[in-house]
């Protein structure tokens, strides 16, 4: 038995099948057979075929606009890729190693850089940052490949591996997938929240996995508890088939919600959205009767293609969102790239700590192609549908005013061409940094709405990495720093007359309905699989004890206390 942390419910057997996805990086690894080396000789062919060719014209524009001594880094850069040495030692990787050309070049790659990283010449060190360069431009390249999906997923299988990173996860052929278990990882890290809205069990954080379990072991994957068994006796799956079908019966006694309204016991009705991240998850969402989509998380739509979709393409599947909710309303969020989330046709530069790299809406801003884009399609769709925007990762105002800017002259090209939106789409900012949550009542009047994104706050605020599992403990959502951050923020939000939902996973667990309620918070969006468990804990929350429930915890002095407390004051479960 390997011991993790359970970050999907549910319980899952079958057939191990080891994917190595590496730390950190978007980039597929993955073993060949002989009968594939000429391909991937070809492929890395290409890929230098492109990326000379782009080099070339990052060159010619720069010495045209800027000078020729400024473009002459991208003929630096071109040697290196015409560098003969290279070749060999990428496909040497690749033949002795017997893996994909992007693990060989990620290899050969870290290799240089790393040597001349550590190089006293401040010229060499300058090398190293081009050499990065490059190979990033040749992945993106690779990238670019139509035909450059994840490994081939036997059906059944359970997927094992170091981690798993959103933009991989969503690559896998899901519907083959009926576990996950990684050695790294964390309840809140975003291949999680994905796991979680695929209903598919998962365990994170069980660093021997790799050494333990095998592509072809038989597991048992129990993310309720967190635990996973490799080869197990028969009892044991004997044990696991009945604590299933408990589950699912446990499931089923809350069906009848679905038709109930989301009522407090002192008749308080509050609506309670659904968190989307695929197409999929609007079904399910209608399926649980929600009152509309509080969060659309759009960057997994990104993560499984090899390309940025163009407008229309997004148009269309963002817009068939909107139609199967209508007239429910839908808060689309601008992609939100950097941290965890990686592109791997967006590689950005590699960073030290990327949750305090460049990302969310700054990045965007300096992506202002890809906001364009985006913006154009939301304000399309705004125009047939009751959708908002959201963006992600606000610091401050300025972040909103420079978006505002954008949006505008968007608006005035969508008008030029002819085409219909709503000019005054509702522009919301997430509250997920400690500096918004700060300036909530300043930032309240900058935007039309306000979404409480306590993934992101709560590992900002408590100093511990959402998607590290050695930080798990220290990720506290029941923190009283964080509760009294949310209660200056509701406050905030208040004085300046501005909505406020929570879409952070912690709106999710039916052990908080009552405290967020208490809170202050009235509207709550949570992952589809979630919604009747909310539901079910807010018809059984009066407002008087919430609030009371909320105000003691807030005078606690940890986690463990208010934990306590609520579980303390835990209604009875339905009998
Ligand atoms: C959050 O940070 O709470 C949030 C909802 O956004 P994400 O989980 O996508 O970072
Ligand atoms: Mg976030």
């Amino acid at each position: 038995m390997l011991k993790g942390i359970g970050v999907s419910a549910g319980v899952a057997k079958g057939t191990a099948f080891v994917v190595s996805c590496g730390y950190r990086s978007a980039i597929p690894q993955r073993v060949i057979r002989p009968s594939e080396l000429e391909g991937e000789r070809r492929r890395f062919d290409s890929a230098v075929a492109r990326a000379e060719a782009e080099l070339r014209a990052l060159q010619e524009g720069v010495r045209d606009r800027i000078g020729a001594s400024e473009a002459d880094i991208f003929g630096v850069q071109k040697l290196i890729l015409e560098d003969a040495s290279l070749r060999d030692r990428v496909l040497r990787t690749v033949e002795e190693k017997r893996i994909n050309v992007e693990a060989a070049i990620s290899e050969a790659f870290e290799d240089y850089t790393r040597g001349l990283e550590r190089a006293e010449d401040a010229f060499l060190k300058t090398r190293a940052a081009d050499i990065h360069d490059v190979g990033r431009r040749l992945l993106a390249a690779l990238a670019m490949e139509p035909d450059c999906a994840g490994p081939d997923i036997p059906d059944g299988a359970i997927v094992v591996s170091d981690e798993l990173l959103p933009s991989v996860t969503a690559r896998l052929q899901l519907e083959n997938v009926r576990a996950f278990v990684t050695a790294r990882g964390n309840k809140f890290a975003h291949s999680s929240i994905l796991a979680r809205s695929l209903g598919t069990p998962a365990v994170a954080g069980v660093p021997s996995v790799l050494a333990q379990i095998k592509t072809g072991d038989r597991v048992i994957v129990d993310g309720v508890a967190g635990v996973v068994f490799v080869n197990p006796e028969s009892s044991i799956e004997r044990e696991y088939d009945r604590l299933a079908a408990d589950l699912s019966a446990s499931k089923e006694k809350l069906r009848h919600l679905v038709d109930l309204p989301s009522v407090t016991l002192d008749g308080a009705t509050l609506p309670l959205l659904a968190n989307v991240n695929k197409f999929s998850d609007t079904e399910a969402a209608l399926l649980y009767n929600a009152d509309g989509i509080g969060l659309y998380r759009t960057e997994f739509a990104f993560a499984i293609r090899s390309a940025f979709p163009t407008e229309d393409e997004q148009f269309e599947f963002f817009e068939r969102a909107a139609e199967r909710m209508h007239p429910r309303k839908v808060m689309f969020r601008l992609v939100d790239l950097g941290g965890d989330k990686i592109l791997p046709y967006f590689p950005l530069p590699p960073s030290r700590n990327p949750s305090l790299a460049e990302r969310g809406i700054r990045l965007l801003l300096r992506h202002a192609d890809v906001l364009k884009t985006q913006l154009r399609v939301f304000l399309r769709v705004s125009a047939l549908h009751p959708a908002s925007i959201l963006l992600p990762v606000v610091v401050g105002v300025e972040d909103v005013r420079q978006v505002r800017q954008v949006v505008r002259q968007v608006q005035s090209e969508l008008s030029a061409a002819g085409k219909q939106f709503n000019p005054a789409i509702p522009i919301g900012a997430m509250i997920e940094v400690p500096s918004a949550a700060l300036m909530t009542r300043t930032l309240a009047k900058e935007v039309d709405f306000l979404s409480l994104g306590t993934n992101d706050l709560v590992q900002y605020v408590l100093a511990a990495d959402r998607e590290d599992e050695t930080t798990a403990a220290y990720y506290q959502p029941l923190h009283p720093a964080v509760l009294r951050l949310m209660q200056s923020v509701l406050d905030g939000a208040k004085s300046a007359g501005r909505e406020l939902t929570i879409c952070g996973e912690m709106a999710g667990d039916p052990l908080h309905t009552a405290l967020l309620l208490g809170l202050g918070l009235r509207e709550l969006s949570v992952a589809p699989g979630q919604m009747l468990e909310v539901k079910d804990a807010i018809r059984r929350t009066r407002l008087d004890d919430a609030r009371r429930l909320a105000a003691a915890a807030l005078d606690l002095g940890s986690a463990a206390e208010v934990e306590a407390l609520l579980n303390e004051r835990r209604p009875a479960p339905a009998s």
